[in-house]
């Protein structure tokens, strides 16, 4: 397949509605296999199909060693709350608390069509969440406050920076 490239805010298809992955064949392994190279190209824990330009409700996160694929996501219950900061790859040198549930359960399928449910908690559930929220148009900055996100936006167009020293996980 073709090599994905990263999408950065305001590119318009991180808002765009994303479609359910129908086919679990060799395609979609390619297409994890590329997603996973570029979160690593970009030091990222995490990313939606929709940061590669793909408009798939498709994400990955690496943590700990583990690759998570979720394929078709669906959010079952939760509870908790934690509080963190929270980067993304699609806001380089942007980051900022935001609120999640501590823990999660969800039901998806991995990268062989398998239906799974997962329980997770801590980072892991504000990585899911965060990628969760990719495939519904929902970016990092829809959490802040409306200051912080005039700010936020503001900093991402006139530096483009990349990432910054000693930040939070980019998801
Ligand atoms: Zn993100």
């Amino acid at each position: 397949m073709n090599t994905l490239r990263l999408r950065v805010f305001p590119d318009p298809i991180l808002r765009e509605n994303t479609e359910p992955v129908a086919d679990f064949g060799d395609e979609l392994k390619d297409i994890v296999a590329e997603m996973v190279r570029l979160m690593r190209v970009h030091d990222g824990v995490g990313l939606a199909a929709p940061q590669a330009g793909l408009s798939l409700r498709l994400a990955v996160v690496l943590f700990e060693d583990t690759l998570h694929v979720l394929a078709n996501p669906e959010l079952l219950s939760s509870e908790g709350e934690q509080d963190g900061e929270e980067g993304c790859l699609s806001f380089p040198g942007i980051f900022g608390n935001v609120r999640r549930p501590e823990r999660i359960t969800i039901r998806h399928r991995d990268i062989d069509g398998t239906e799974l449910e997962t329980t997770v908690e801590g980072f892991l559930a504000r990585a899911f969440l965060h990628e969760m929220d990719h495939l519904d148009g929902r970016l990092l900055i829809d959490h802040f406050s409306p200051v912080k996100r005039a700010m936020s936006k503001k900093k991402l167009l006139r530096s483009r920076a990349s990432g910054e020293e000693g930040q939070p996980a980019t998801l």
